[in-house]
C-alpha cells in the first residue's frame, strides 16, 4: 500500500522576515496547520485524495490571512474576483471556476462543475447557479473583505497613478492550494485564489487553467501552483512538469525544480509549486523570497515553512 501524503500552499512571494511580526508569524503557521489538520484526517481514515485536498483548501479559503475566499485581493474597480479549481489524477476529472464572487468555499463550486456537469470550467450566472443549486453557503460582502488586502488595493492604484512602476508582482500576489497522494496512490490537486491586486476585471489567472496552475495525474504527479498567473499559463508550468516526468523520466524534485527556476524564474515567472508523486514524494520549491508552505506524511509529520 502506498504511503499517503499532503502538502498545502498559502501563496508564494515577497514574504521578508523583516516585515514580518512574531504575532502574524505565529498566525500564519497555526493557518496551514489547519489545512494540514482538515486533510491529514481525511487520508487517516483512508478517504480520498480528492477529499483530502478539498477540506485543505477550504481551511486556507477560511482563513482571511491568505488570498482566497475570505480575504481575497480586489480587481482594479474594487471587486473580488475568485479563481479556483480541482483535479484528480485516476480518472483526471477536473472542474473549474472563473471569476465568481459569492460561495464561501469557490473549490467547492469547481468540484461540483467536476461532479455535476459535463464541463470542466464554467464562469458567469451559471457557475453561481450551479453552486447554488448544489447547496454551497452564499456569503456577502463584508464576509470576503479584508482591511489589508483594501489597503493593498489603494497602494497599488496609488503607484499606478504616481507612475511608479510596479516591477514586483511577486508583492501583488497570493494563492492557496493542496496536493496529496492517497494510500490508493490517487493524486489530487485543488487550487484557489482571488487572483492579483488590481487585476483587470475579468481576468482570470493560471489557478482554473488545468495544466497551468492545477493539475492531477496518477501516472506522474499532481500540482497546485502560485505566482505569476500569466506566466504560469504561457509556459503550462504544471502540465510541464508531468510531461518531464512522463517522457523524460525525470525524478518528481528534478522536473519541478526545472520549471520553477528556469522556464518561470527566468522569465518573470516569480512564485513556486506544490507537488505529489504516486508514492508520496513532495516536493516545494519556489523562486522568489518566502513561500507558506506545510506538508504532512503517513507517519504524522507535520512541518509548516515560510522563508527559504
Ligand atoms: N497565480 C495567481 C494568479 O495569477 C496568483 C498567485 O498565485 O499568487 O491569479
Amino acid at each position: 500500500m502506498t504511503r499517503f501524503s499532503l502538502a498545502v500552499h498559502g501563496g508564494a512571494g515577497t514574504i521578508l522576515k523583516s516585515s514580518m511580526t512574531p504575532e502574524l508569524e505565529v498566525a500564519y503557521h497555526a493557518g496551514l496547520r489547519r489545512a494540514l489538520d482538515a486533510g491529514h484526517a481525511v487520508l487517516a481514515k483512508n478517504g480520498s485524495a480528492l477529499d483530502a485536498v478539498t477540506e485543505a483548501v477550504c481551511a486556507l479559503e477560511d482563513e482571511p490571512l491568505f488570498n482566497a475566499g475570505r480575504g481575497a485581493v480586489f480587481t482594479s474597480d474594487g471587486k473580488q474576483e475568485m479563481d479556483a479549481a480541482i483535479m484528480e489524477g485516476l480518472g483526471r476529472q477536473a472542474g473549474a471556476v472563473g471569476s465568481i464572487f459569492g460561495p464561501r468555499n469557490p473549490i467547492r463550486a469547481a468540484r461540483a462543475v467536476m461532479e455535476q456537469t459535463d464541463h470542466v470550467f464554467l464562469i458567469g450566472p451559471n457557475a453561481l447557479k450551479l453552486a447554488q443549486d448544489a447547496g454551497l453557503p452564499f456569503e456577502d460582502t463584508a464576509y470576503f473583505f479584508t482591511q489589508s488586502r483594501w489597503d493593498a488595493l489603494q497602494s497599488t492604484l496609488k503607484m499606478r497613478a504616481d507612475g511608479t512602476v510596479d516591477d514586483d508582482p511577486a508583492r501583488r500576489h497570493g494563492t492557496v492550494g493542496a496536493v496529496a497522494c492517497d494510500a490508493q496512490g490517487t493524486l489530487a490537486a485543488a487550487t484557489s485564489t482571488g487572483g492579483m491586486t488590481a487585476k483587470a476585471p475579468g481576468r482570470v489567472g493560471d489557478t482554473p487553467v488545468i495544466g497551468a496552475g492545477t493539475y492531477a495525474d496518477n501516472a506522474t504527479c499532481a500540482v497546485s501552483g502560485t505566482g505569476h498567473g500569466e506566466v504560469f499559463i504561457r509556459y503550462t508550468a504544471a502540465a510541464e512538469i508531468a510531461a518531464r516526468m512522463r517522457h523524460a523520466g525525470q525524478s518528481l524534485e528534478d522536473a519541478a525544480a526545472h520549471v520553477v527556476n528556469v522556464d518561470l524564474g527566468q522569465n518573470d515567472g516569480s512564485g513556486g509549486i506544490i507537488a505529489v508523486d504516486a508514492r508520496g514524494n513532495i516536493t516545494m520549491p519556489f523562486n522568489c523570497d518566502g513561500m507558506y508552505r506545510g506538508s504532512v506524511t503517513q507517519d504524522g509529520a507535520f512541518e509548516t515553512l515560510i522563508y527559504r
